[in-house]
């Protein structure tokens, strides 16, 4: 395979060596399933529980408080599904309009089935209005679903002040912290939040493995119903390999975090300052300061995201234009177009996330790379300076 230039971490993540290695006896020899009798089985759910304690951890939760799941879009629908279930007379539910489609596709679902759903703007950074919020819940409200931090932009909003919003209202909050895990520090002990969805492939443990955390006393029914596993609170055998992963995968995110947060974000300010010295009619999409440490969203003028990564992958560099899950679509952005951000910026916009993998050689030559592309791009563009595009934020 040809060396690639990997910076679309925030899509998916690599599996890391040590992760691999962890889970590998759980694919061949010790393949029993947890639940059985014998000492072999007791074995595997050992490891489960390890693995447990190890993601638990890196949250500062409870062993008890963590419930696997197959992915952050299940983590999503089990929180939000869970906890209506739980509360049947409460028919409403607030959200934003940036979340992932795994909770806005649900809550256009259940609006669909007779749910209310209040769907909060952000402003041209991506934050929210907090009065707008607390005005939002109501008697009714069963729960409050705010992402932690945007996966477009890296966007993070500011948790506490949000939950102590909740709290005092009287509702339920859930947070999908999918892009915030591993990245920066999280700790449920001093958090106000109720439940929080993580999932394993964003912190270089394999695809199809997340966890729900769910604060003990929490209402929340279950989403998968089966045996007894979980507690009861998911059905489905263990996907005991998976589940390995993740927990060792947790490990390393906390041992990664100081670096995630230093060396990652300096290499995240140079690739941006470097755009923005190399290129003219850039545009910064999302909070300069409250921003997760790895992404870098930048619209260029006057041309297409989607053809500056067909010309990216020709070098061999990953990017993304919008999230992952939304790319293969010509609508811009929601999240984007939330923000205000105008149509032709929306559409010129790439996502470069990072991670501990990515070197500051890769960064100098992504960078000159792009200098080269944009160019080309402009000069063939139908687009030019009379165009909506409109670059306010200069670096
Ligand atoms: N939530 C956010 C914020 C995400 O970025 C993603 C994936 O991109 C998900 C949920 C869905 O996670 P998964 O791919 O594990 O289903």
């Amino acid at each position: 395979m040809r060396k690639i230039i990997y910076m679309d971490n925030n899509a998916t993540t690599s599996v890391a060596p040590e992760v691999f290695e962890a889970m590998s006896p759980y694919l061949t020899e010790l393949y029993a399933n947890p639940s059985s009798m014998y000492s072999f089985a007791g074995e595997v759910g050992r490891a489960v529980t390890k693995a447990r304690s190890q993601v638990a951890q890196l949250i500062n939760a409870q062993e008890t408080e963590i419930v696997f799941t197959s992915c952050g879009t299940e983590s999503d629908n089990a929180a939000i599904r869970g906890v209506l279930e739980a509360f049947p007379s409460k028919k409403h539910i607030v959200t934003t309009r940036v979340e992932h489609p795994a909770v806005l596709n649900l809550a256009k679902r259940l609006e669909k089935k007779g749910l209310s759903v209040t769907y909060l703007s952000v402003d041209r950074q991506g934050m929210l209005d907090l009065e707008e919020l607390r005005e939002a819940i109501t008697e009714s409200t069963a729960v409050v679903s705010v992402m932690y931090a945007n996966n477009e932009t890296g966007t993070v909003f500011p948790i506490e002040e949000i939950g102590s919003i909740v709290k005092e209202k009287g509702s339920l909050f859930h947070c999908d912290a999918v892009q915030a895990v591993g990245k920066i520090p999280l700790d449920m002990q001093r958090s106000q939040i109720d439940i929080l969805s993580l999932s394993g492939h964003k912190i270089h443990a394999p695809k199809g493995v997340g966890a729900l955390y769910v604060r003990r006393g929490t209402r929340c029914r279950p989403f998968i119903v089966g045996g007894h596993q979980e507690k009861g609170r998911r059905g489905g055998t263990e996907n005991v390999a998976s589940l390995v992963g993740l927990g060792r995968a947790a490990d390393l995110a906390a041992a990664y975090m100081q670096k995630e947060n230093t060396f990652v974000r300096d290499l995240r300010d140079t690739l941006q300052h470097r755009l923005f010295e190399y290129v003219p009619d850039t545009l910064l999409n999302g909070h300069p300061e409250h921003r997760l440490p790895n992404t870098l969203n930048v619209s260029f003028g006057y041309i297409e995201g989607e053809a500056i990564l067909l010309m990216l992958d020709e070098y061999g560099i990953c990017a993304s234009s919008g999230s992952a899950c939304t790319s293969g679509s010509l609508e811009p952005s929601h999240v984007l177009r939330a923000m205000g951000i105008p149509y032709t910026a929306a559409h010129g916009s790439v996502r470069f996330s990072l991670s501990v993998y990515n070197t500051l050689e890769e960064i100098e030559s992504t960078a000159k790379m792009m200098k080269q592309i944009v160019k080309r791009l402009r000069e063939i563009s139908p687009f030019n300076a009379e165009s909506d595009f409109a670059p306010t934020k200069k670096m």
